[in-house]
């Protein structure tokens, strides 16, 4: 099974990943956490898209777009894979569908988690990552068992520089103007499926479960 989350940044693709992931089976490739990965590790291509995320921009499709064909041909991703945060753009997509083709395959399900401008400005500012492990929090809707303090690795949580609300709406609007177009492309594959991101993030998950089934 082959599945890319859609969504805004906030959207909540990433806490739905991890739960399709673990129910499934199957790896959560998150294009964020290898840069940010990258990042940590002082790579040179941490370097280079840092610059752009810290801008609130998309790191430039030739940085990433290998990066993420290379992973998905490794062996872990025989049964299937989640991509989140990727495609971003429409040559993100097309080279994909291209690579999938070469090797005679396609993605099964493209899942738009759909939630309005107006409550992702409030999920960011209260999102919170761990430095650790990369687990997410929120402090309202998702909060860790001590404050501050990941439950999976009891590292330090932080707000990510990206998620400061003057960033968090460059990213909207590049979300809007570059990434929202993805909606029609997979609709026009017919493999689009959306849900309401608005609900308990349990209640997303059902509404995810029942159209991937048992
Ligand atoms: P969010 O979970 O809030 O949507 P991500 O963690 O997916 O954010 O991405 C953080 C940043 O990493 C993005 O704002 C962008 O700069 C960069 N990034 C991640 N994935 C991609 C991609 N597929 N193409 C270009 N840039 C990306
Ligand atoms: P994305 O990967 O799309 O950027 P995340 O999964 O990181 O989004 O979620 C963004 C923030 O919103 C996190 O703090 C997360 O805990 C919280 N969140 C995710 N889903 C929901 C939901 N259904 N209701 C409320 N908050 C949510
Ligand atoms: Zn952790």
């Amino acid at each position: 099974m082959k599945i890319i989350m859609l969504g805004a940044p906030g959207a909540g693709k990433g806490t739905q990943a991890k739960m399709i992931a673990e129910k499934y089976g199957i790896p959560h490739i998150s294009t964020g956490d290898i840069l940010r990965a990258n990042i940590k590790n002082g790579t040179e291509l941490g370097a280079k898209a840092k610059t752009y995320m810290d801008q609130g921009l998309l790191v430039p499709d030739d940085l990433i777009v290998d990066l993420v064909i290379d992973r998905f041909q490794s062996d872990d991703c025989k049964k299937g894979y989640i991509l989140d945060g990727f495609p971003r753009t429409i040559p993100q997509a097309e080279a994909l569908d291209q690579a999938l083709a070469a090797i005679g395959e396609n993605v099964d399900y493209a899942i738009n988690v759909e939630v309005p401008d107006e409550n992702i400005i409030r999920r960011m500012s209260g999102r919170r990552a761990c430095v650790g492990c990369g687990a997410t929090y929120h402090i309202v809707y998702n909060a860790p068992k001590e404050e501050n303090k990941c439950d999976v690795c009891g590292g330090e949580l932080i707000l990510r520089d990206d998620d400061k609300p003057e960033t968090v709406q460059k990213r909207l609007g590049v979300y809007h103007e570059q990434t929202q177009p993805l909606i029609n492309y997979y609709d026009n594959k017919k493999i689009l499926k959306e849900v309401d991101g608005t609900v308990d993030m349990k209640d997303v998950f059902a509404a995810i479960c029942n159209i991937l089934g048992e």
